[in-house]
């Protein structure tokens, strides 16, 4: 196997499946299909740039605590770096970095000009006040000041950041820049430039392509039994869409576990409880408990991994029930399931297209940013679907050309344009 130069930082421990290692391989596997020059596969195997910043931050009972923060730039050959930033415990250097390449792909995919990135710091925003963690965005983005910007890099909210955060972001640049930019950031709240549509993009573009998933099989939404994994920016608009449009969402779950009714659970009514109860489903009155474990094995149609990365791995591939499993998170099948998978027939629709809608919308936001206009939502959410639309064909078009499974299509699609762009640009000097 390659292995990136660009990343010496940490060794994960061998019993930990590690995203990059992960994210490699597909790459890898994509090169091989397309039998580029291995000159190639390894520069696109390395993050152009990895940053990571001190941020010092004084706690609100007057300590001082010391955080690290990531920006890892994978690819900027198709146009400025894009991607989240992402405020979780488990982040980790190589996870961002597994994560920024995954942007690349997903951008190429879709046919939207950007490269790809991703930001993190390994923190439970849960634990800080929100005075913390605004000094806590503030101070990061001003470390990487000279490393952002609506043609350089455009972050966008990921797991645990959210609008709010945009907002501090292009706050703190546009001061220090001494100038309004709100290009330099998407997914901000509308006051200041943000898209209508963009905060249920990624939820509704899960939502398209498992349609057209099951059009595709000679099915419809309308009834089908639909099991969601996280119910948060992601699962939590996917479920909604889904019950709005028929189908029978019967489960659906937090960190701290979920719930299930055989019959189809009342999303509104599940949501207002969880607002009610501190984020927490547990003891909500209409439907069972399950614990996540449990939850994706269900008995189902369409189960929708939208939390955290590896969840279907080699352990319980066997038990999976379901006949589509649609990436609404990044990475949540381990490549040994995904083998699994594809082996019983399961259509697995992959991260890099499942949820790419919220991309799709950053670039949209952008889009009407930079040509100071403002769309109504339906212009928004018609033009993302036509996008979405388009690139699940050109998937399935390119599994059935090649004889391959779909993830490995998507992959070739983003990997080829990539490369050839790269190829198209030459190397300097
Ligand atoms: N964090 C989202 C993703 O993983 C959105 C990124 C963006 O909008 O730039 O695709």
């Amino acid at each position: 196997m390659i292995s990136p130069s660009m990343l010496p930082l940490e060794t994960p421990s061998p019993a930990h499946i590690c995203p990059f290692d992960q994210a490699c391989s597909y790459l890898e596997a994509a090169a091989k299909e397309l039998k580029l020059d291995q000159g190639i596969l390894e520069i696109l195997s390395n993050p152009r740039k990895v940053i990571t910043v001190s941020i010092p931050v004084k706690l609100d009972n007057g300590e001082i605590r010391v955080l690290a923060g990531h920006r890892v730039q994978h690819s900027d050959v198709l146009g400025p770096y894009k991607g989240g930033i992402r405020y979780h415990p488990a982040v980790t250097l190589r996870e961002v970095s597994a994560l920024a390449m995954l942007m690349t792909w997903k951008c190429a995919l879709l046919g939207i000009p950007y490269g790809g990135a991703k930001g993190g710091i390994a923190i439970a925003p849960k634990s800080y006040s929100v005075g913390e963690l605004e000094r806590i965005t503030r101070r990061f983005i001003s470390e990487l000041i000279k490393d952002i910007g609506p043609s350089v890099d455009i972050p966008a909210p990921d797991m645990g950041t959210s609008a709010r955060e945009m907002a501090w972001m292009m706050d703190t640049y546009s001061v220090n820049v001494g100038h309004s930019v709100p290009g330099v950031v998407t997914g901000k709240p509308l006051s200041i430039g943000g898209s209508l549509g963009r905060e249920m993009a990624t939820g509704r573009g899960v939502m398209i392509v498992v349609r057209e998933a099951l059009k595709d099989q000679g099915k419809s939404l309308e009834g089908t039994r639909v099991v969601i994994q996280g119910f948060g920016n992601v699962g939590g608009a996917a479920a909604h869409l889904f019950h709005e449009a028929g189908a029978k969402v019967i489960a659906v779950s937090t960190g701290s576990g979920g719930v299930y009714s055989e019959s189809g659970l009342d999303i509104p009514g599940v949501k207002a409880y969880m607002m009610e109860n501190n984020k927490s489903l547990v003891g909500y009155p209409q439907a069972i408990a399950i614990s996540n474990a449990e939850l994706l094995i269900l008995p189902c149609d369409v189960l929708i991994p939208a939390a955290l990365e590896n969840q279907i791995t080699e352990e319980n591939v066997n038990q999976i029930q379901a006949r589509i499993v649609a990436e609404a998170a990044n990475g949540p099948v381990t490549l040994a399931a995904d083998r699994s998978l594809e082996a019983r027939g399961v259509t697995v629709l992959p991260d890099i297209l499942a949820n790419a809608g919220g991309v799709v919308v950053s670039y949209l936001e952008w889009v009407q940013g930079l040509s100071y206009l403002f769309w109504d939502e339906e212009r928004v959410n018609g033009e993302m679907e036509k996008l979405m639309v388009h690139a699940y064909h050109q998937v399935v078009e390119q599994s059935k050309k090649r004889q391959i499974p779909l993830r490995l299509a998507a992959y070739t699609l983003g990997v080829g344009r990539v490369a050839k762009a790269l190829a198209d640009r030459g190397l300097y000097p």
